[in-house]
């Protein structure tokens, strides 16, 4: 993995949009391709490293795990790391895009001069599952079971795909090289071997059970942990879990890509809840306590002063979500809107017209205000009220 910025590898900045991604791409990697500079490795490894780049900041999710994490968000625990190997999700786009723009050969371009046939132990391809949770779950954690597909060697070859696990023998499309080489317009393409797909050998009978695939789809139970206060986008990787390699290569990694629906009473950013809350009339001319939910279910109270207006804010301390490390809660911001009583009976409207008519200026100064600028507005004949 480079250790470059993928954003500073293409030249855009970090909110260029899909098209100006795509783009700078393509003009580079017509720049630095292989066959435009035969033998320069400096070229070559600066063309891997764009090939990289753009894996990532080409596909939405993972430019948004690099934004949020860099490329801790592509580096595992263990061995190898997930992304870029080939049978990696973000290879075959890269791929696709290099076989529009140069027809085809993208693949083999890494795999010649580096190795041979491809006959070694090859990794399982990484696996994702998307898992949606309510804002409540996202604050307590929670122990979810998901059913996970993952395909795993084939049992009756034992994961070699030949009919009874017999052994192969040199492909003869090839003669055991693992490619063939052709030309196309300006390029030299080798390709990998459609006879035995680079391994240099190829299978006699196929296995019946995979079809020579060497792997079979299956479905596995796994009780998945979500910690307490993961937020909207958070990935899990569960290391191993992906699909089974190939000729005894390590398994992939399945990826838990969590999203938090959105709550009708709370917004979220970071550790802090934002809610709205109506505060009856008389009560806000009043002053007087107000209970207020929280997201752990449980009610807290706040003092509205007496002469409250909408937009007035409140914190209550250690009432927002948990943090994903430490033990602390962020805080509850409450913002008041002054409710107008509806619905009066008879009584109730006589009393209120009492107090309208007993009000005076100094109960309603803004209003107030409000017009004694109306009125120098008008006096100023239509033009801006002078201060
Ligand atoms: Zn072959
Ligand atoms: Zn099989």
């Amino acid at each position: 993995m480079t250790d470059r910025d993928y954003y500073e590898i293409l030249g855009v900045p970090r909110e260029a949009d899909a098209a100006a991604i795509k783009s700078a791409f393509r003009k580079l990697a017509m720049k630095l391709h292989p066959d435009q500079n035969p033998g320069c490795k400096v070229s070559e490894e600066k063309f891997k490293e764009l090939g990289e780049a753009y894996a990532v900041l080409s596909d939405p999710q993972k430019r948004a795990a690099y934004d949020q994490y860099g490329k801790a968000a592509f580096q595992g625990g263990g061995g190898g790391g997930p992304g870029f190997g080939p049978g990696a999700a973000g290879f075959s786009d890269f791929s696709d895009l290099f076989n529009e723009i140069f027809g085809g050969g993208f693949e083999d371009m890494f795999a010649r001069g580096s190795r041979g046939p491809r006959n070694g132990p090859q990794r399982g391809a990484d696996l994702r599952y998307d898992v949606e949770i309510t804002l409540e779950q996202a604050f307590r954690g929670m122990e979810r079971e998901i059913v996970a597909p993952r395909a795993q060697a084939c049992e009756p070859c034992s994961g070699t795909g030949s009919e009874g696990g017999a052994p192969m023998e040199t492909c003869r499309t090839c003669q055991g090289a693992g490619q063939v080489r052709a030309s196309q317009g300006m390029f030299r393409i080798v390709r990998t071997c459609p006879g035995c797909h680079g391994r240099g050998q190829s299978i006699k009978t196929p296995c019946g059970a995979c079809g020579g695939r060497g792997l079979t789809q299956s479905e596995r139970k796994l009780a998945v942990k979500i910690p307490a206060g993961v937020e909207d986008g958070t990935r899990i990787r569960l290391a191993g879990e992906g699909d089974s390699g190939l000729r005894s290569g390590p398994p992939g990694d399945l990826y838990l890509f969590l999203s938090v629906k959105p709550h009708t009473l709370f917004e979220r950013d970071g550790p802090d809840l934002y809610c709205r809350a109506p505060a009856p009339m008389c009560k806000a001319a009043l002053g007087g306590e107000m209970e207020i939910p929280t997201i752990d279910g449980e009610r807290t109270k706040i003092t509205i002063p007496a002469g409250a207006q909408t937009g007035r804010r409140f914190r209550i301390k250690g009432k927002g979500m948990t943090h994903l490390r430490g033990k602390d809660r962020g805080d509850l911001h409450v913002e008041i809107f002054v409710e107008t009583p509806v619905n009066l009976s008879a009584k109730q409207r006589k009393l209120l017209e009492e107090f309208a008519t007993d009000c005076g200026e100094e109960a309603h100064p803004q209003t107030q205000g409000f017009f004694d600028s109306v009125k120098k507005f008008f006096d100023a004949g239509g033009d801006a009220p002078s201060r």
